[in-house]
């Protein structure tokens, strides 16, 4: 059996991050494992904002700093998955706040993160406001114009995911972690294909990793371990033939909390979301919200609260024009008495050592635009753990998309490649593999099974 130091459960961007960090401190024998694909769960039906926290400012200041400052992080070393956008936030008599009350909470926010280098607002007038979004509803008063950074969300868990490889981490896609034991020290995990259980293998490893976002209570219930979620859900309707030059932020129809109207992808469809609703454990099993079964998930009520809202603000759109929708479940932290809406978008790394499994630990709530920094907290444990003392450098290292290999990665397979560029022929691989003397007869049993599918060992 393989023994490794670090397995990773779950390749969306907590996962990726993770074994990112992990490589970059020059940790070896990582494995991120993935029952799907990198960044397709809740990484892809996000908003794709990297947001610097303005909506939080007035019940989690210290995470609007800490957005901002990893906003600008991104900045850094990602520069070409941010795309900078301007946002008009419309006022109209029905809305929630005056311009005024809003235009002094967006000058202390500014105040706040300035020293991050985020640009400042403008006020428009009327008129202005009607030349520059001439769709809009024309009771509108004004409105207000800051900039905002959009994130191509799956496409930096997958960039994650590939320097952590290029650094020497082991990739399994399609690899479902099915069950974990103890053996002395170590962890056994059992790892199954996830359409075809019978097809299986086991790795010891020093540090489990459980960074399945919103499956993380479910994962760590079955090792009777505790991490408490109250996951969320977010729906998003895309509205198509809406000719907007802007980003709008507007009212949800109750005045609950802001939705945003983005114009992204190839069809140009506006998106406009997400709703923020409890998504009560009982009803929980994020699996349905990734299936076909997705369909039935976005409610007749949830679609035609977010076409209210943004036909307050441009009167002219159809139901017709609505193409489709998206749905996430967000993996927030239990909360008691607080609103979902309110609920904290922080994190939080759970040691259960406290549970009696020493070598086991779970990353749980966060946000895309915090990934970073919840991957070094996670690091940071595993590395105490693995007395592997090394300086955490993902907020000064670029993820450079087209960098050339710094190693080959020690072993990779896939079934359904997210890095089909990479793939070298399978001949060789295996004759490499074998000429290593460090194949597994489960490896061996897997190339001869799914021939079509890709493995290697390189050191
Ligand atoms: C509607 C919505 C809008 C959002 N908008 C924003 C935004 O604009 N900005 C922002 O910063 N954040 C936003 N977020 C939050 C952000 O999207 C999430 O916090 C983040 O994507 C969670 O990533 P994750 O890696 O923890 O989870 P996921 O992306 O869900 O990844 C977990 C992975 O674990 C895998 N997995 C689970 N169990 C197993 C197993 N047993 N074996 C192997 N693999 C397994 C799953 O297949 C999955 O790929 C939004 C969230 C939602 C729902």
């Amino acid at each position: 059996m393989d023994k490794l130091d670090v397995v990773i459960v779950g390749g969306g961007i907590t996962g990726a991050s993770i074994a990112r960090d992990c490589a970059l401190r020059g940790l070896k024998n990582i494995l991120l494992l993935e029952q799907r694909q990198i960044g397709q769960a809740t990484t892809s039906v996000s908003t794709g904002l990297a947001n610097r926290g303005l909506r939080y400012i007035d019940y989690d200041l210290e995470l609007t700093k800490i957005s901002a400052q990893e906003v600008s992080i991104l900045q850094s070393i990602a520069p070409h998955l941010l795309e900078s956008r301007k946002f008009l936030i419309p006022f109209f008599r029905d809305s929630k706040f005056n311009i005024e009350l809003f235009e002094s909470v967006l000058k202390a926010y500014e105040a706040i993160i300035g020293q991050y280098g985020a640009p400042k607002h403008e006020r428009l007038g009327k008129e202005q406001t009607l030349i520059e979004e001439p769709l809009l509803a024309p009771d509108v008063r004004g409105s207000l114009r800051i900039e905002e950074l959009l994130l191509r969300d799956s496409e930096l868990a997958r960039q994650s995911a590939e320097q952590a490889c290029r650094l020497g981490a082991g990739l399994g896609i399609g690899w479902k972690v099915n069950g974990v034991e103890r053996k002395n020290n170590r962890l056994v995990v059992r790892v199954g294909r996830l359409f075809h259980p019978s097809d299986w293998f086991e790795v010891e490893t020093q540090i489990l990793c459980n960074a399945t976002g919103p499956w993380a209570e479910q994962f760590a219930g079955q090792l009777g371990c505790s991490v408490k979620l109250r996951p969320t859900k977010g729906v998003h309707i895309m509205v198509d033939k809406v000719g907007l030059s802007h980003g709008l932020i507007l009212d949800a129809p109750d005045h609950r909390y802001p939705l945003t109207a983005i114009r992204k992808g190839s069809e140009g469809w506006v998106y406009v979301g997400p709703t923020d609703e409890d998504f009560p454990e009982t009803e929980f099993d994020p699996a349905t919200l990734m299936s076909s079964e997705k369909q039935q998930q976005a409610t007749a009520e949830e679609r035609q609260y977010l076409l209210t809202a943004i036909q307050r603000v441009i009167p002219g759109i159809a139901p017709d024009q609505v193409r489709g929708f998206t749905i996430g479940v967000r993996p927030t932290l239990f909360q008691k008495g607080v609103k979902p809406e309110r609920l904290s978008r922080n994190f939080q790394i759970f040691d259960h050592q406290e549970d009696g499994l020493p070598g086991f630990i779970s990353v749980a709530g966060g946000k895309l635009t915090i990934a970073r920094l919840m991957a070094e907290k996670a690091t940071d444990l595993i590395c105490k753990k693995l007395n592997h003392s090394a300086e955490c450098v993902t907020a000064v290292t670029p993820i450079n998309a087209t960098a050339s290999a710094v190693r080959l990665p020690k072993m990779q397979y896939q079934n359904n490649s997210a890095f089909s560029s990479s793939k070298p022929p399978l001949a060789s691989l295996f004759k490499r593999a074998y000429a290593s003397g460090r194949i597994g007869w489960y490896f061996v049993k897997h190339i001869f099974q799914n021939p079509r599918s890709v493995l290697s060992f390189f050191h």
